[in-house]
């Protein structure tokens, strides 16, 4: 049996005809640069997200930039963040010319943990981005009391979140500014590069929409320095059909969770994802703990089975990053999971034999793991497993 970590196509198949049929549209209006079909997206996408405002872009690394030019944060400016995230949420502070702060994570949940904010404020901090990492919502409440108490803004990046939920409200209208990918591989996906930004201020509004478009309110009339981050039309369109089944969609994820979940228990060697009291999750990456990664991910590669990593270096510890001069172990909770995390294939469309085929192979391989080992050592390619 193949089980792919991802099958694009088969959402695809599940609503070709209005895909086209929006595509078509897009191409006989010419509405190709924002316009008509990313202003309708934009609408239907801040109602889902229970916000006043959304604002299309041009990806999601852009909309987390776009939110701290917003707020002003630049040159001299710190803002806090965890390491254990996709890359861009630090690039964005540090295209602003501000710094990255880090602060670990919580052991369970694995995004910001909010007992340690505190201490990271100076009074050079600006704004706090929690994670939603996976599709869980970070711990919104103590982060939102702190960012108040402090006078700090809070940007969630919502990139892998889409739809979740914290206490029942969905993510992204809960800080000052909500940012989403619209990556093709998201649960909401593209068919291409966009991004989005949710708020419910109507200054920020006002100002993104400027800056997106080369500061401009009215054709060149420029009144602050902006770029070209426009969404395209076709991804405004592709986004409004999909944007009706993301509420499937995700649902279907979380019964494969539970599938997994259900599959996994009493497994050894392994710790499955938890859902916070507090959350609800969609599974953007179904991610569990292994102890020996690198053998068993070759053991289910052997299978058919891909799996993924995110991420395998914590952004603190990635090259770009070494002029902040933090070292190995400041990070304890993140550095471990990156070492330990194994991303299960996870999309809608995954079927209930394919789930237990995938846990099938990481059970067995936990029974005959000392002779993998053996044979890995033999083979001079043992991994050392830094737990
Ligand atoms: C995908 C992602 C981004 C960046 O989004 P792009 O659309 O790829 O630019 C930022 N943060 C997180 C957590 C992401 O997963």
């Amino acid at each position: 049996m193949q089980v792919p970590f991802l099958d694009l196509k088969a959402q695809y198949l599940s609503i070709a005809e209005e895909i086209k049929n929006a595509l078509d549209e897009v191409i006989e209006c010419n509405a190709f640069s924002g316009g008509l079909f990313v202003a309708r997206f934009e609408e239907q996408f801040a109602s889902f997200c229970q916000g006043k405002f959304a604002i299309g872009v041009g990806s999601g690394t852009e909309a987390l930039w776009l939110s701290l030019l917003a707020l002003g944060v630049g040159p001299g400016d710190e803002v806090i963040t965890v390491p254990n995230t996709f890359i861009a949420t630090a690039e964005a502070i540090s295209l602003c010319g501000a710094k990255p702060v880090f602060v670990d994570v919580d052991e369970q949940s694995h995004t910001m943990d909010p007992s340690l904010v505190e201490e990271a404020i100076t009074p050079r901090s600006k704004a706090i981005i929690p994670v939603h990492l996976f599709g869980q919502p970070a711990d919104m409440a103590p982060i939102m009391e702190i960012a108040q108490k402090h006078g700090l803004f809070v940007i969630e990046d919502a990139c892998q979140a889409h739809g979740a939920e914290y206490r029942g409200k969905p993510v992204g209208s809960i800080g000052d500014l909500g940012c989403f990918s619209f990556y093709p591989g998201k649960n909401l996906g593209a068919y291409g590069e966009a991004g989005g930004i949710v708020t419910n201020n109507a200054e920020f509004n006002e100002i993104i929409r400027m800056l997106r478009d080369h500061g401009q309110t009215r054709k060149y009339s420029h009144e602050l320095i902006g770029m070209n981050s426009r969404m395209d039309g076709v991804q405004g369109a592709v986004l409004s059909v999909k944007l009706k089944y993301l509420p499937t969609w995700n649902e279907a994820r979380r019964r494969n969770a539970e599938i997994y979940y259900k599959s996994l228990k009493g497994v050894e060697g392994i710790v499955t994802p938890k859902e916070m009291d507090y959350a609800n999750h969609i599974y953007h990456v179904y991610a569990i703990r292994a102890q020996n990664r690198q053998a068993l991910m070759d053991a289910l590669s052997e299978m058919g089975i891909s799996c993924g990593i995110h991420y395998p270096v914590p952004v603190h510890l990635q090259k770009a990053y070494s002029f902040l001069g933090i070292r190995k172990g400041a990070f304890p909770v993140a550095e471990r999971s990156a070492n330990q995390f194994v991303s299960l294939p996870m999309f809608p469309e995954l079927s209930k034999e394919q789930i237990e085929y995938v846990a099938d192979g990481i059970r067995k391989f936990h029974l005959t793991s000392p002779s993998v080992m053996r044979k890995r050592e033999i083979s001079g390619r043992a991994e050392v497993f830094a737990g």
